[in-house]
């Protein structure tokens, strides 16, 4: 099993729930690797030389924290723009959000769901692997359409 990991870093810590100005980007790891194998896929990926700067790494195993459904929103628009791919609201309520690929056949998914009384938005499930051949087609179609 891999676990898809959504990150959001080179940003600014307002407080626990809210992260600014930052970047997006996706990583998929193993489901047993070790902490100093995750920082270092981390920093390998985000491509921080270690040796002279600190990463911290802040994480939530449960799912990934928003303080709304219109930060996640933004988050997801910017993850799709960045990966050159799109999906498609499957559902969108005040109680959650669900995307899907624009494949049907695809496995790529990404459910959130509201905390109870409150707005924050909780990743519950999220699968960043296409298991479709869109990417490049779905990319030339967005192009063509703008
Ligand atoms: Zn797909």
């Amino acid at each position: 099993m891999n676990t898809s990991i959504l990150m959001r870093h080179s940003g600014i810590w307002v407080n626990e729930l809210q992260y600014e100005s930052y970047k997006i980007d996706g990583i998929v790891v193993g489901d047993s690797i070790s902490f100093s194998n995750l920082k270092a896929a981390i920093a390998a990926e985000l491509d921080i030389d270690v040796s002279r700067k600190e990463i911290e790494i802040r994480y939530i195993v449960e799912g990934q924290i928003y303080k709304d459904k219109a930060t996640l929103v933004d988050v997801m628009t910017k993850y799709k723009i960045k990966n050159n791919f799109n999906c498609k609201v499957k559902r969108c309520g005040q109680q959650s959000y669900v995307l899907v690929c624009f494949s049907d056949k695809c496995g790529w998914t990404m459910k959130a769901s509201c905390r109870k009384k409150s707005d924050i938005f909780i990743v519950r499930n999220f699968n960043s692997e296409h298991t479709c051949p869109m990417r490049k087609r779905v990319l030339t179609k967005v192009q063509a359409t703008e």
